[in-house]
């Protein structure tokens, strides 16, 4: 151990994390130790160690998330911080495992899943008494690895490091992203699974969260009808993560379902609001703490529309398509509803509480959707203002995230069609689809929401700084990403400390950052990476 003075200084070497292991402690665990794929039963981990890799190479690191740790910029700027982050090196107190969980893909039950190439490390506990998880991705084989081989690729990895960390500065719920490592293997991926599969650079990110338990991490014994295992698991969680609620029992257990719904409604009604796709909303990829996580095939609205999926291997059906994902919660929700019905017994108290999404979404929702323009007051006219208003962004090519901010700097008392022409105009990614049509409704909407923000009260100098902290001008654009990646896979990884940087403060208007705060370029509206994205990573 190195030293530390008082207990609040960072710490100066990894050593100095101090590990509990209370899951591995308090749950069962497999009891083979074999590193082959199997079903594992009446256990909710196996132990598995990390696969060494050939250069480990530090890419990035997030100091803010460092900071969560206790860990000093010498520490992660030590040689062993890229070991011990790929999985080559363990620190003495680390005791790493996988985790057995089940899940509904796609809407169809897929039974046992797990942690097919993550890997925890352990639970540290911080000087402040806060628990972490750090777990790598990308580590490696494990016994639910199935018939992939356990390694993730620097494009999705460089995709999950930066939208977990610009996500948190959204204020969206998430996992957060502590470090992007490169392995220095190559890993073989066939990206639009065209029978073109091509050499990629390996990478791993370590994710950091209080718990990674997932929906789906309750259903597996439920599915095989162990109640005494999901008992333990709902009994451990509460005590560990929902410790407010109180000892667990049946009740506590209802008021668990009822924490998890209220933080998954937040965490969607985010995502709506920042105009994020998660693409993958299975049970698995559903976190028991209401964060955002496993970030894969996601994307950003670019030009609003609610139909959109970055997904492409959920082209057909689009099950999550921006506009649908409230309802996927929801129907994610009903399954862990049902999970657990079985050990309370208390089917009115669950539907209760899923009822309560449905109009507990319509509040906020709309709520969200008013602030967004300034506004507070659920007034009927408020509402029809905001339902024209979608109407209207989805009628052209627009996109959402400078609209919003566009219309904040829009002068109100001094409205003429001309000048808001010229405000909006470059917004939108098909000039040819503004006809004098669409600027007369656009004139029409302006007219009205002017009203409305008189009738509020709300004053103009004030509206611009309201709008603005809650309609982001930088997000991580599917093609910004892209150019990021592009980069990085040439050894030049200024392009994600540049993304980095900036979207630690995404609401503010930061000098010479205006090349990331545009549109989506035309070269980009059909690119593989920019608008199309498989679950291949
Ligand atoms: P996802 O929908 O990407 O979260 O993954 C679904 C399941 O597939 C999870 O159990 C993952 O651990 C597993 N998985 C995805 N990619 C890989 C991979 N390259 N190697 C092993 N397991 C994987
Ligand atoms: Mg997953």
């Amino acid at each position: 151990m190195s030293e530390h003075a008082s207990g609040t200084s960072p710490y100066t070497a990894l050593d100095d994390l101090e590990f509990d292991n209370r899951f591995v402690s308090n749950l069962p665990g497999d009891k083979e130790q074999g590193n082959y794929c199997r079903p594992v039963e009446g256990a909710y981990y196996s132990l598995v160690k990390p696969t060494a890799t050939a250069a480990p190479k530090l890419v990035a690191y997030s100091d803010q998330v460092a900071e969560l740790l206790d860990l000093s910029a010498q520490a992660c700027d030590s040689d062993d911080f890229a070991k011990v982050f790929s999985g080559n090196q363990l620190l003495a107190d680390m005791i790493p495992f996988a985790m057995c969980y089940g899940g509904h893909q796609f809407g169809n039950w897929a039974g046992q899943l797990g942690d097919g190439r993550a890997i925890n490390l352990g639970e540290i506990v911080n000087q402040g008494k806060q628990r972490w998880t750090l777990q790598l991705k990308g580590a490696g084989l494990t016994p639910y690895s199935r018939n992939a081989d356990g390694l993730a690729v620097l494009r999705s990895s460089v995709r999950e490091f930066l939208c977990s960390e610009a996500m948190h500065h959204l204020g969206v719920p998430t996992t957060r992203a502590l470090s992007l490592v490169l392995t220095g293997d190559q890993v073989m991926r066939d990206v639009l699974y065209d029978g073109n599969p091509s050499l990629e650079p390996g990478a791993v990110v370590c994710r950091v969260a209080p718990s990674f338990l997932r929906f789906g991490s309750f259903q597996l014994p439920a599915s095989r009808g162990d109640l005494p295992l999901l008992s333990k698991l709902l009994h451990y969680t509460i005590e560990t993560d929902f410790p407010h609620l109180g000892p667990p029992n049946n009740d506590t257990i209802l008021k668990w379902f009822a924490e998890v719904s209220e933080r998954t409604l937040t965490m969607v009604i985010h995502w709506m609001r920042v105009g994020f796709v998660h693409g993958v909303m299975n049970t698995d990829n559903m976190s028991i703490l209401g964060l955002t996580i496993d970030y894969g095939p996601y994307g950003w609205l670019e030009n609003y529309d609610p139909d959109w999926t970055p997904n492409t291997t959920d082209s057909g059906g689009r099950r999550y398509r921006y506009g649908h994902q409230p309802q996927i919660a929801h129907w994610n929700l009903l399954q862990l509803a049902n999970t657990i019905l079985p050990v309370i017994e208390d089917k009115e108290g669950l539907e209760f509480i899923l009822k309560k999404f449905a109009t507990d979404f319509e509040i906020q929702y709309q709520a969200m959707q008013l602030a967004k323009l300034g506004l507070e007051s659920q007034h009927d006219g408020a509402q029809f203002l905001v339902a024209e208003l979608l109407a209207l962004l989805k009628q052209v090519e627009t996109d959402m995230t400078l609209f919003y901010r566009q219309l904040a700097s829009l002068d109100l008392s001094n409205l003429d069609s001309k000048t808001t022409q010229a405000h909006f105009k470059s917004i939108y990614y098909r000039q040819d689809e503004l006809t004098p049509a669409y600027w007369l409704q656009l004139d029409q909407w302006v007219s009205k929401y002017k009203l409305r923000c008189e009738a509020e009260g709300v004053v103009e100098g004030d509206r611009k700084d309201k709008m603005n902290a809650v309609n982001p001008l930088y997000v991580l654009r599917n093609y910004l990403a892209q150019v990021a990646i592009d980069k990085a896979e040439q050894g030049d990884f200024s392009g994600v400390e540049e993304l980095l940087s900036v979207l630690q403060n995404p609401y503010t208007e930061q000098e010479g950052k205006a090349h990331l705060a545009g549109k989506r370029p035309d070269w980009a509206r059909d690119r593989v990476g920019c608008s199309m994205l498989s679950c291949s990573s």
